[in-house]
């Protein structure tokens, strides 16, 4: 069994997952959100940092806490050209609330500065985790960018990062690099059969 605890970092979600020796840390929310993370990531004996994906609203505080946990960053390399420049993947948005959203969004990218950091590691689909004592296992959910990743968890929960969000019940992701690739994860999601899904924005959807 994984245990899985949302922490609210503004309007992003983190993620504890715990699993038999040691626990990861999906997403490290937006700047200022580090110290609330580091005595829950101590507390759960985080042994590695997943970024579902390199948008600034979820990679801030990672160089942070990797440097006071020393513990690896890893994330898919696709995604990468975001750790210089979130605009280097323009984004598109679906209808009106995507665009609300998108702007939204943009006006925080122009606030914030992403402290530097390199990945310590890079993660494909079918990546099994449990080497950091957690039966999990990556799913490549690109789309909303090019490199998103998701987790499965050993018990069939799903850690979906932004490829799907959740307004009212789960949606597919409204602004995207690319439309179709993020329709194809968001069927590739349901054809996982996820038993709860766990969304970067949004309430968790459980006993799906
Ligand atoms: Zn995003
Ligand atoms: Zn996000």
């Amino acid at each position: 069994m994984s245990r899985i605890k949302r922490v609210h970092c503004g309007d992003v979600n983190c993620h504890l997952v715990q699993g038999e020796q040691g626990a990861i840390l999906v997403d490290t929310g937006r700047a200022g959100y580090g110290e609330k993370l580091l005595p829950l990531c101590r507390q759960w004996d985080v042994r590695l940092i997943v970024l579902t994906h390199g948008h600034l609203d979820h990679v801030q505080n990672a160089a942070f806490l990797s440097q006071q946990l020393e513990v690896p960053i890893a994330m898919h390399r696709a995604d990468l050209e975001l750790l210089e420049d979130n605009d280097r993947q323009p984004m598109q948005a679906h209808r009106r609330l995507g665009r609300l959203i998108q702007s939204l969004s943009r006006r925080g990218f122009q606030d914030t500065l992403l402290p530097p950091f390199q990945p310590d590691l890079y993660l494909e689909d079918g990546d099994d985790l449990s080497h950091f004592g957690v039966n999990a296992q990556v799913v490549a959910l690109p789309g909303h960018t090019a490199g998103s990743i998701g987790l499965k968890t050993e018990d069939g929960a799903l850690l979906v990062g932004d490829a799907m969000f959740r307004l009212f019940s789960p949606a597919p992701a409204l602004v995207y690099a690319d439309r179709r690739q993020m329709e194809d994860s968001v069927a590739k999601i349901w054809a996982l059969h996820p038993t709860a899904l766990y969304f970067g924005h949004g309430r968790p959807a459980q006993g799906l």
